[in-house]
């Protein structure tokens, strides 16, 4: 069974090390996470799936890892300096800032309905209710007092300004003048850093239509509201790919698309029973978006939310960034045909004539991708002897640490010095983190290792030294299976096959 909680997880992340809250020797600061000893390792493990999935195991695919600051222009021509922004409204009274949606989303059904009923929209329809409220600033105000719309932090209905866009990218200065052309945002997505290299991969790899390029990077997002753990943070972590397609194909590569990230989050232990498919209405669509796909997890405590969203973002970023370099004089001008020499262009695979590609751009987050693997690996069980284990069930290749080695005794040399031997030659393997566990007490680290998910512990006992009561069991040593909780002896001689043919 997995979580039942959010809080089950949460605890769970900070008792065994896998996530702190940022700068929390001083407070905290909100929206941002650190990954701790298992959490890193975790996070290493599914992005190298991802990796191998949708970069090594494909013919059309190249890598790239862009600069995470990027030039104002990018960002203004992208439309993000323009759009990239959430509602935001105050409450007088408490001086609490909200994500209007956040806020209106989390009231009761009939408040919920005023507020429809108070602005002229459909009640049914959550994102047109929130598009008025947005459009009609004026009465927005007053439709979400006379609803009876409360406050979270005080419980009492709220006296709300006007909402206004909050734009959420993160702006810096670059060198030690600060004037106004001497800034950069943080970017807010990785993608704009493949848009603007695209020519230079194309250039650098002769690649032809159609073909993707990928990245797994930070992105960075004021959120007006971070919450949910590590669901809704300021600095994110984003694996991304932009599939570049002959306009037309568009739709059937979406399609080819959608198909091949429901397999690869099955492969990650996260069933397609657990992933609703949203079909993201009209009026919700980002600005560059001619249809997404939204993945929509069911998190314990929250229910439905993206996890990942598989974007038709058309021919939007390419063509705007070829148009408004034409328009600086950056390059040769555009003509309507493109038949000039554009630069963000690539020969037709049918004409050769040069053509700005449609975009397919599957993008998840590895934070929330993270914590959905956790979510489905977290089990609770009641043993044979009553005893309750928590155990994490892990797909092994995304398991933290692969192998545990213990001594049955920390103070006696010869188990510790053989257990340390096993280890390295296990981790010579390349298999991924061996651990050596020698904290004597062999109970508890079982216990230790079902909570973080080792799939394998190897015992060094008495008998394996030959100073035992069975000396059969000379040179073998006990592996015990995490979900099975099986336990058998294996010779020291073939435990590297033995581990090897259970973990690749
Ligand atoms: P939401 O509607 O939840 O704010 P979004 O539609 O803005 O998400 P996208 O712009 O599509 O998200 O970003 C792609 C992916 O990046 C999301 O599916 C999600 O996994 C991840 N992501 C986006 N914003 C955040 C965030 N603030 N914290 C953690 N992950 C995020």
């Amino acid at each position: 069974m997995p979580a039942t909680s959010m809080e089950e997880l949460v605890s769970l992340c900070k008792r065994r090390g896998f996530i702190f809250q940022g700068s929390e020797i001083y407070g905290g600061l909100q929206g941002f996470y650190d990954y701790g000893p298992l959490g890193v390792e975790l996070k290493n493990n599914i992005k190298a799936a991802w990796w191998r999935s949708n970069v090594y195991e494909r013919d059309d695919m190249e890598g790239l890892d862009a600069s995470i600051i990027m030039h104002r222009q990018v960002l203004r021509h992208s439309g993000h300096e323009a759009t990239f922004s959430d509602p935001m409204v105050d409450n007088k009274k408490t001086n609490k800032r909200y994500r209007l949606d956040h806020l209106v989303k989390d009231q009761k059904a009939d408040v919920v309905a005023k507020v429809a009923e108070g602005i002229g929209a459909d009640a049914g329809n959550f994102p047109a209710v929130i598009a008025a409220l947005n459009a009609n600033p004026a009465q927005a105000s007053e439709a979400l007092r006379a609803a009876g719309v409360r406050d979270p932090f005080s419980g009492e209905v709220g006296e709300w300004t006007e909402p206004k866009p909050f734009n959420m990218m993160f702006k810096t200065t670059i060198g030690p003048v600060a004037d106004d052309d001497s800034y950069g945002y943080l970017r807010p997505e990785t993608a704009q850093g493949i848009f603007t290299n695209f020519k230079n991969v194309v250039d650098s790899t002769s690649r032809r239509l159609p073909f993707g390029i990928a990245q797994i990077g930070k992105a960075f997002r004021n959120e007006i509201t971070p919450r949910n753990f590590i669901f809704r943070v300021r600095e994110l972590e984003q694996m991304e790919i932009e599939f570049f397609c002959a306009p037309g194909t568009d739709e059937e590569w979406h399609q080819h698309w959608l198909d091949k990230r429901l397999a690869w989050w099955e492969a990650q232990g996260v069933p397609r029973s657990k992933i609703e498919i949203l079909d993201v209405p009209k009026e919700d669509l980002a600005h560059y978006s001619k249809r997404t796909y939204d993945l929509m997890y069911d998190y314990p405590t929250l229910g439905h939310e993206e996890i990942e969203g598989i974007a038709n973002r058309s021919d939007y970023d390419l063509g705007s960034h070829t148009k408004n370099q034409a328009d600086l004089g950056l390059v040769a001008k555009v003509d309507e045909n493109l038949d000039s020499i554009a630069k963000l262009t690539i020969p037709h695979p049918d004409t050769n004539k040069p053509v700005v590609p449609f975009v397919i751009e599957p993008s998840a987050g590895v934070d929330r991708a993270l914590l959905a693997v956790l979510s489905e690996a977290f089990t609770k069980e009641t043993l044979d002897n009553g005893n309750e284990r928590i155990v994490l069930k892990l797909k092994p290749h995304l398991a933290p640490i692969k192998v545990a080695v213990i001594p049955l005794a920390r103070n006696k040399p010869e188990l510790v010095d053989l257990a340390r031997r096993i280890k390295s030659e296990l981790q010579g393997l390349g298999l991924g983190r061996i651990l050596l566990e020698d904290s004597g007490n062999i109970g508890k680290a079982y216990r230790r290792h079902d909570e973080v998910g080792t799939p394998y512990c190897v015992t060094v006992d008495f008998d394996t030294v030959g100073k035992g009561e069975d000396a059969a069991l000379t040179d073998t040593v006990t592996v015990r299976d995490r979900d099975t909780l099986a336990q058998e002896r294996v010779k020291i001689a073939d435990l590297s096959a033995h581990l090897q043919g259970k973990l690749r």
